[in-house]
């Protein structure tokens, strides 16, 4: 695959903005953000039967993909970038969607109703009658002497994919900053391209605090014996250029240790994309804050996904806990109780919470959240390759990591979704199948 095959994926003729004769003047719904949450907005709405003119607007050049495979399949080259969009140009023409690309928005006024224009960087202007935002969140930058050589890189969108992939094929050593998912995903993608690849996690274990320990002691042995070299508790100094070059050559540890390095890929978080929120005047605290209902502070706009700050929606949690969640089933979820809300219904959101990611041959699964567990139940398969932890509270269970154990993953799930509970004594013996021993709590 070229490394250009998103930028390729929509051929010429198709490559317009599919934009629909009879667009009105005032769209009847601005999605700011055009992308995994404002896609689904746009098709749930549709399900859901609202017939108002939908602009589905971003700044991304390319039509809306799905970003998980940018470091999987994606960089690997296993996959067809075409394979990656969500919908045809044919599909939003035919559902009176605008897809308008390219446009990045600075400014919105906004009237009392709730209508307003919204204003981007080139000067268009996009008037509405209500606003979504779905505007994600941006890679958090590593601020050290040498961050703009030429080959410090990192991974957020298509055209981040497309640098990295770029300069893969002379690169030798790679050095990844951050041992949270996309930093390992990367890196097992990047050493199964056959490249030498180091991992620097600044904190004492890998996955910072996404996973329980075992979970991420599992990862780090796993990985270190597929051939990762990880190094935790350990952090770059500064990048390196040789001979005062404008290319990066290296990676200075605290320690002055210099590991050789043509690619530097950093993925240390992402911040929530609030600069239009703040401009708007709506209450922004880790995300642009909403209510169960996907509805921000002034009662009439959206905002989901990635950006949005929202009550806690896994059932039973604590009163006025809040939860930013960076997944693709939470863009989703979200984008649907906000389609309800914009037609006039009133669904709560309320779910459990999953999330997967891909790291060589490791398949790890999550469902639930395990923040406040007191116990936890391991289940491992050494002869097969699974290994599952379940997180208790007060003997109730909520949450699971699974590795290579969908079966696991499911029964979980399931479980949480029914308000049911897998007892613990009887979970710890992973010869028994977990959707046999459910209860009801
Ligand atoms: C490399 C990678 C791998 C991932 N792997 C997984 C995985 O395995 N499993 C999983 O569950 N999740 C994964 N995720 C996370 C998942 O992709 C995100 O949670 C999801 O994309 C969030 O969707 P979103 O629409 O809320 O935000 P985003 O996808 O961030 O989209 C927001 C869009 O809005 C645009 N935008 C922002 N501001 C403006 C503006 N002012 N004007 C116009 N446009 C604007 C942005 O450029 C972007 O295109 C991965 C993410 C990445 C980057």
């Amino acid at each position: 695959m070229s490394t250009n095959a998103v930028e390729n994926a929509a051929p010429a003729a198709a490559a317009e903005d599919a934009t629909p004769s009879g667009t009105p003047s005032r769209t009847g719904l601005l999605i700011i953000g055009a992308s995994q949450s404002g896609v689904q907005l746009a098709v749930s709405l549709r399900a859901l039967g609202f017939d108002e003119h939908i602009t589905l607007l971003g700044d991304e050049d390319h039509r809306p993909y799905q970003r998980p495979a940018l470091s999987k399949e994606f960089l690997q080259g296993t996959v067809e970038s075409e394979s990656l969009i969500f919908r045809s140009n044919e599909y939003w023409a035919e559902h009176n969607v605008d897809l308008v690309k390219g446009e990045y928005i600075v400014r919105i006024d906004r009237e009392a109703d709730g209508s307003g224009v919204a204003h981007s960087s080139s000067g268009k202007q996009f008037p509405f009658k209500r606003l979504a935002l779905t505007v994600g969140a941006r890679a958090r930058k590593l601020e050290i002497e040498g961050g703009d050589l030429d080959g410090v890189l990192y991974l957020r969108n298509a055209d981040d994919a497309l640098a990295l992939k770029a300069r893969v094929g002379d690169a030798h050593d790679v050095v990844v900053i951050g041992g949270g998912f996309i930093g390992l995903e990367a890196a097992s993608s990047l050493q199964k391209m056959g490249k030498n690849v180091t991992v620097l996690e600044f904190g004492p274990r890998l996955v910072g605090r996404a996973v329980g320990e075992e979970t991420a002691e599992y990862f780090l042995q796993a990985h270190r014996s597929r051939g990762l070299d990880i190094r935790l508790s350990t952090s770059a100094a500064r990048f390196r250029a040789d001979d005062g070059g404008a290319v990066v050559s290296g990676v200075e540890l605290q320690d002055g240790t210099v590991l050789p390095a043509q690619i530097v890929l950093i993925g240390i978080g992402v911040i929530p994309n609030t600069q239009l929120a703040e401009q708007l005047g709506l209450t922004v605290d880790n995300g642009i804050v909403v209510d169960r209902f996907a509805l921000a502070s002034d009662g009439t706009t959206v905002a989901i996904g990635d950006c949005a700050n929202m009550p806690n929606p896994v059932p039973g949690s604590a009163p006025g806990e809040r939860i930013r969640l960076e997944s693709v089933n939470n863009a989703i979820e979200h984008a649907k109780v906000a389609a309800y809300s914009l037609t006039g219904r009133r669904e709560e959101y309320a779910g459990i919470p999953w999330f997967w990611s891909n790291q060589a041959d490791l398949k790890l699964q999550i469902a639930g959240l395990c923040n406040g567990y007191d116990q936890t139940v391991l289940r491992r398969d050494e002869e097969r390759g699974k290994f599952s932890v379940l997180y208790y509270r007060q003997g109730q269970v909520i949450a699971a990591d699974c590795v290579n154990a969908p079966l696991d993953f499911m029964a979980v799930k399931n479980a949480l979704a029914k308000g049911q509970n897998i007892p613990a004594e009887a979970a710890a013996d992973p010869a028994t199948p977990l959707k046999t021993i459910t209860t009801d709590s």
